[in-house]
C-alpha cells in the first residue's frame, strides 16, 4: 500500500491594526509606505495549513520591501511619538538591525 503526503511550509502575512492609520517613515527609502505586519509560518499537509510554527510582527516597507522587526515596545513608542508630535511616527529613534529583502 502506498500513501502519498504532500508537506511543505507556508507563510503569511497579515496587516495589524494597532498601527493603522499611523504615517511612519521608512529609514532605507525616506517614503511614508511601512506598515505593521504579522508573519505566519506554518506546516501545510495537501496545501492546507495544519500547524503554525513561527509568528511574529514587523514593519514592511511597500516601497523598497524592507522589513524590521517589530516588539510590543515599538508599537508604544510610535503610539507616544505621534500622540505628542501629532506627525509622523519615525523608528529610527533606536533602530533595531535592519534587514533588506
Ligand atoms: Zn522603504
Amino acid at each position: 500500500m502506498f500513501f502519498f503526503f504532500l508537506i511543505g511550509i507556508g507563510d503569511t502575512r497579515k496587516n495589524l491594526d494597532v498601527l493603522q492609520g499611523v504615517p511612519i517613515v521608512c529609514p532605507n527609502c525616506h517614503n511614508v509606505s511601512v506598515h505593521a505586519i504579522r508573519h505566519y509560518r506554518y506546516v501545510t499537509v495537501f496545501f492546507i495549513p495544519i500547524l503554525p510554527f513561527s509568528w511574529y510582527k514587523e514593519l514592511r516597507c511597500d516601497i523598497c520591501g524592507c522589513e524590521q522587526p517589530l516588539r510590543d515596545e515599538d508599537i508604544q513608542n510610535i503610539k507616544m511619538q505621534q500622540q505628542q508630535q501629532g506627525g509622523k511616527g519615525n523608528i529610527n529613534n533606536n533602530p533595531p538591525p535592519y534587514n533588506q529583502v
